[in-house]
């Protein structure tokens, strides 16, 4: 099986858009959460993930504060600010999809969580003494993540981040190897300085998978969050890659 993984696509729908041309067919599509939040067009990428052929798609912390099931008080002002503008701009359908989408799902070798089997919702895997926790706290031989908007692996005897390996990485087929965490990166709002969509390739035949970075354009997504007013931390960090 080809499976494309998108994680943290948080309402950006030019990136979106720019990674699924670019990703061609699958035969699945996960989707580790936080479609939704921080960017202008929910509904949108909402009605475009939830076509996708094959789709599994989890709840994100964005996602669920969106559809309402929990507070925005554990969310920084701005973040929270925008999740208002969000369900403010939710239509009930995607609203209703939202309320759908599990916490974790399993198949086979895998494991999926937005934050990590520790605390699927919350839980930040960006560091070693993180990923040993997730190794801990679920037996599957690869587990995947989002959350951290950061493209990276930790493979049980290393670990290796992006941007900065990802030169000698990038696009390149990377056998699997048991045990592995494992995070696509974001679609809609990089933080590993590299501002270009990230996206994840698995081939379940192969058993390979590869990491891929695609330019889209960044100036119209913020052009369309200036015309709503949103904060300028947010513009900016488009643009940034943080
Ligand atoms: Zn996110």
């Amino acid at each position: 099986m080809r499976i494309i993984v998108l994680s943290d696509i948080h309402a950006n729908l030019i990136a979106l858009k720019a990674v699924l041309e670019v990703a061609g067919a699958a035969d699945a599509f996960w989707c580790l959460g936080d479609v939704v939040g921080y960017g202008p067009h929910p509904n949108e990428c909402v009605e475009l993930v939830r076509n996708l052929p094959n789709l599994v798609c989890l709840a994100g912390n964005h996602d669920v504060a969106a559809a309402g099931k929990i507070s925005f008080s554990r969310f920084n002002p701005e973040a929270s600010a925008l999740l208002s503008w969000t369900q403010d701009h939710l239509t009930q359908e995607s609203l209703r999809w939202l309320r759908t989408l599990p916490e974790t799902h399993a198949w086979g070798d895998w494991f999926l969580a937005h934050g990590s089997p520790v605390n699927p919702i919350w839980e930040y895997v960006m560091d070693r003494r993180s990923a040993l926790a997730a190794f801990q706290a679920n037996p599957a031989p690869f587990i995947l993540v989002g959350h951290t908007h950061q493209a990276l692996m930790y493979t049980s005897q290393r670990v290796d981040m992006f941007p900065e390996a990802r030169y000698p990485y990038l696009d390149e087929a990377i056998p699997l190897q048991p045990r592995m965490v494992i995070n696509p990166g974001s679609v809609g709002q990089p933080r590993d300085r590299d501002p270009r969509a990230s996206f994840l390739v698995l081939d379940t035949e192969e058993e390979t998978l590869s990491f891929s970075r695609v330019e889209y354009d960044i100036p119209a997504v913020q052009e369309a969050m200036r015309q709503h007013a949103m904060p300028h931390r947010m513009i900016n960090r488009l643009s940034d890659g943080w």
